[in-house]
């Protein structure tokens, strides 16, 4: 089972480490003390003494050759349970207070050698009962060698352990895992509390209140209480729009259902009957009822793009090639509206695109142009090359867009001025945020810049089918 609270897992990570942190304490001192020449003290100091004793008194009686009263030396030997040998250069045995000795140890050429090389006071060897032995080596003459040795006592580690050590420690275990509980439950406060808070705001906007969440806490809350906000702040205003959108979208159908309405009862009612009233009364609905069809399908194109299940039949395309019969297309239009149209080519450059919905974003441009220009004025278009894109830009001389409003029109149903409309075949405000839609399903981008009472400039940037091949 997984620990549910975050007090709960800091508990249990103190006393883990706490545990660990007494397990290794008390192995390591353990260890230290099995090897530690405190608890031997007394037998090293007792062969301390006899080596000390022997060594000066041996080398007189040996001097003088052997002498019987040698025993009584060894006597002293025994009586601080101390082993005692004499060897002789060649590591022969010349004395041996005890014969067990000589079968036990190291050959005594080794001992001798271990002697004259070790830097070490007392040496240890393990006889083959297992029984460790402390010995030491000190020199009688250059023929002779005395080894004293004596038996490693049994220290009862363990008991020792659980007299002096384990008790107390557990009982130390005891308090710091009370402090442990004390210190996470405190912790958990001081984490949880701006979690709890940042909790209770994502309730909030669950709830539809979009307060902004106090920037606060440590560092990491403090990002998360960044990104919440972001992320309310987008969904705020993605809400927003829809609201708008479909308050923009109840209006547009309004107005031509209320004409339809109110003509198609006026015929019912017979209160148009004359012939001309009538056919009036029928334009009237059929414009409408035109209007309707158009913004249906705006809207319908719009939420394809926006789900990107617009069917797109791209192919190689030629985009000065595209542009000039599109004027064409827009001759009589042009020349209806008064402006000259004048357009700057460059050499072959090829899209991989759908022409009717490239089709559709430059004449949305070019009707812009035409609607909001005065009659005389020029508009220009350009084909250019920048990098690996093929720019296309639409330059009129017409009314002219404020700065806070360029930010705006690409936004569905955003209109500058709803009353000065261009002409009486207005649009929604749709065409833009639906070009933009479509040029950046082509990998490309539009933009605008303008110039209040001196005109607009729109740009927008299509990758060039094969880079390479276009150069
Ligand atoms: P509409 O159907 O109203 O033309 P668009 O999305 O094409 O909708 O344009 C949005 C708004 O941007 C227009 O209503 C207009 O106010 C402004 N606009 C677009 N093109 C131009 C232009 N060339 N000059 C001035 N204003 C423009």
């Amino acid at each position: 089972m997984q620990p549910s609270s975050i007090n709960l897992r800091l508990w249990l990570t103190y006393s883990l480490i706490i545990l660990l942190v007494l397990f290794f304490a008390l192995a390591g001192i353990v260890f230290a003390f099995q090897s530690s020449p405190l608890l031997y003290r007394q037998v090293f100091l007792r062969m301390d003494l006899v080596s000390h004793l022997l060594t000066n008194r041996l080398s007189f009686v040996i001097a003088a050759d052997w002498d019987p009263t040698i025993d009584l030396f060894f006597k002293e030997a025994e009586l601080l349970d101390v082993e005692v040998a004499i060897i002789d250069n060649k590591g022969a045995s010349v004395f041996l207070s005890d014969g067990y000795l000589e079968s036990e140890l190291p050959p005594m050429t080794t001992l001798a050698q271990d002697a004259e090389n070790s830097q070490e006071h007392i040496l240890t060897f393990r006889d083959e009962e297992k029984i460790i032995w402390f010995y030491k080596i000190s020199k009688i003459n250059d023929n002779y060698y005395l080894l004293v040795a004596a038996e490693r006592p049994n220290v009862a580690i363990g008991s020792l352990f659980q007299d002096e050590l384990v008790k107390p420690m557990l009982k130390t275990g005891l308090f710091a895992l009370i402090g442990a509980f004390v210190v996470s439950w405190l912790m958990a406060e001081w984490i949880t509390r701006p979690l709890k808070r940042l909790s209770q705001s994502a309730n909030n906007i669950a709830e539809g209140k979009y307060e902004p969440i106090p920037i606060e806490g440590p560092r990491e809350v403090q990002q998360l209480a960044r990104s919440m906000n972001d992320m309310s702040g987008k969904v705020e205003n993605s809400l927003k729009s829809q609201r708008d959108f479909v308050a923009n979208v109840s209006h547009e159908f309004k107005t031509p259902l209320t004409s339809i309405q109110g003509f198609s009862q006026a015929i019912f009612d017979e209160t148009v009957h004359k012939p001309a009233d009538i056919k009036h009364a029928a334009e009237v609905i059929l414009k409408e009822t035109d209007r309707l069809n158009i913004l249906v399908n705006d809207l319908l194109t719009l939420a394809k793009l926006d789900a990107g299940t617009m069917a797109m039949n791209k192919e190689k395309i030629e985009i000065n090639h595209l542009i000039k019969s599109l004027i064409e297309d827009f001759r009589f239009e042009i020349e209806k509206s008064g402006v000259r149209i004048k357009g700057v080519y460059t050499k072959p450059l090829y899209l991989f695109a759908d022409s009717t919905r490239l089709s559709q974003v430059f004449l949305n441009l070019i009707d812009n142009a035409i609607k909001f220009s005065k009659s005389g004025s020029q508009i220009l278009i350009t084909i250019s090359r920048e990098g690996n894109y093929a720019c296309v830009g639409v330059k009129d001389q017409g009314a002219g867009i404020s700065e806070e409003e360029l930010e705006r029109i690409f936004e569905r149903f955003y209109q500058v001025d709803k009353a000065r409309k261009g002409g009486s075949d207005h649009g929604v405000g749709l065409g833009l945020a639906i070009a933009r839609q479509i040029v950046v399903a082509h990998g490309g981008e539009i933009s605008a810049t303008s110039q209040l009472g001196e005109g607009s400039t729109f740009m927008v940037k299509l990758p060039i089918e094969d880079a390479t091949q276009n150069q």
